[in-house]
């Protein structure tokens, strides 16, 4: 799969997970729709998922994004990405192996910023998947793209900060383990621009804590929730400060690279079922006196297809490179162009094979239409495209700066 040289632990942890995949993720599937029907609550923590986890972590498919070998898999970037790719073939399998955000990136920022008391409190259960976090960041009163925006107050009173404000889309709070969350607001309005903001960790049932809603997204609530959480007068110790005051943006920003590529290998895997399921229905289905594959658009959608999952792949293999070899910050560039692209293509893709399924393609018997409302969404959370576009082209464009007339 890699043109890259992998280790050869993590070409066995590739063959362990596609025969995890097959032997129970897969036919898990429909026992999960099952269980998530007969509990009637779009929250429910159904059962097949620990058991999903227990035959995971049986098999060493446990922590693997994790990159130190004392806690996780201690794989590169460039060892993970397959293995990303695959699990993100089954909305169940990240879950299911301890991959799955926003949990993975509170761990990297607990096990980088955190006390010994949050390690022992959160990092160790969330290490071990028994517990789950959120991350809230995004405002409804604010355009988050710009995390300088964000105004939930932080006022230091004595050994406390007091928190209010409104935040929202914070992804995993009403899911049924949620304990935790780590929240982003201002602490010092007038610090320079970056310098402002701070975060924090902040128990989910805190006093002062509200959580309002979930947010559906296309109408469905997904099972992690994506919540609209209310903060009234919620007094932080100030030992819950991460790394120290005005670090928060700094934070957002470790945080936030190997949290975006891991989301676009994981397209990727989506895009690649989508192909195959793509090429199955095809195959099978007759109209016209000829099957459906034989028609020569539908060709043409599976030829762009292949060539367009090579270009992302390629794409993403080499930002992983460079986040191994060169570090995140020198990577910067692959990482956003990469963000822009795998969602948005992934999306065609199945857009694509929803269409060759006919009305089964957007039913809940394939797939598809879930992969479809939870790609669209990656072309917004974690940075709405245009602010990764802007990015990219701000660094294209300061090598011509000298250039612009004076003055302007
Ligand atoms: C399913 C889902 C899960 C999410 N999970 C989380 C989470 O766990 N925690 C969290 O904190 N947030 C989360 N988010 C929020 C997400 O990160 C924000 O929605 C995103 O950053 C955009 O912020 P905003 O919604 O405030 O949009 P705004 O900032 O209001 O921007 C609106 C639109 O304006 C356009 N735009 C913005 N800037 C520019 C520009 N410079 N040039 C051109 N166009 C521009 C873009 O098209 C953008 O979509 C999630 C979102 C979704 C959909």
């Amino acid at each position: 799969m890699s043109l890259f040289d992998i280790s050869e632990r993590a070409q066995q942890l590739q063959n362990e997970l596609l025969d995890f995949m097959d032997a129970h993720v897969y036919p898990a599937e429909t026992v999960y729709e099952e269980q998530m029907r007969a509990a009637g609550d779009p929250h429910f923590h159904p059962p097949i998922l620990e058991e999903l986890k227990a035959e995971a972590r049986r098999r060493g498919l446990w922590n693997l994004f994790h990159p130190h070998p004392a806690t996780g898999a201690g794989l590169t970037n460039l060892e993970y990405a397959p293995l990303a790719e695959i699990m993100g073939r089954s909305h169940l399998a990240p879950e299911a192996c301890n991959c799955n955000a926003p949990d993975t990136g509170n761990m990297e920022v607990l096990e980088l910023f955190g006390t010994e008391k949050h390690k022992e409190k959160y990092l160790k259960p969330l290490l071990d998947g028994t517990m789950a976090s959120a991350f809230a960041m995004t405002e409804p009163g604010v355009a988050s793209s710009d995390a300088t925006n964000v105004e939930l107050s932080m006022v230091k009173d004595g050994d406390e900060y007091v928190l209010n404000g409104r935040k929202w889309f914070a992804s995993n709070a009403l899911h049924k383990n949620c304990k935790v969350m780590i929240v982003m607001g201002k602490t010092d309005p007038a610090a320079p621009t970056h310098r402002q903001q701070s975060m924090m960790v902040v128990p989910i049932d805190a006093p002062g804590v509200t959580v309002m809603r979930n947010l559906p997204v296309f109408g469905y609530a997904d099972r992690e929730g994506h919540a609209e959480i209310d903060f009234k007068d919620v007094r932080v110790p100030v030992e819950d400060l991460l790394k120290g005051e005005g670090e928060g943006f700094a934070i957002s920003q470790a945080r936030l690279g190997p949290g975006r590529i891991h989301h676009c290998m994981r397209a990727i895997g989506a895009a690649e079922r989508a192909l195959e399921l793509m090429c199955k229905r095809a195959q099978s289905r007759v109209t016209f006196g000829k099957p459906i594959a034989d028609n020569a658009n539908i060709q043409d959608w599976i030829a762009e297809a292949r060539i367009d999952i090579e270009m992302i792949r390629l794409l993403t293999l080499k930002a992983a490179y460079l986040m191994d070899t060169v570090g995140n910050k020198e990577a910067q560039t692959e990482i956003a162009a990469i963000k822009v692209a795998a969602p948005a293509i992934a999306l065609k893709i199945v857009d694509r094979a929803i269409q060759v399924h006919g009305g089964a393609g957007i039913t809940d018997d394939f797939p598809l239409a879930m992969s479809y409302a939870h790609l669209r969404t990656l072309r917004l959370a974690d940075g709405p495209d245009e602010v990764h576009k802007r990015a990219i082209a701000r660094r294209e464009l300061r090598q011509y700066r000298d250039l612009r007339p004076e003055g302007i």
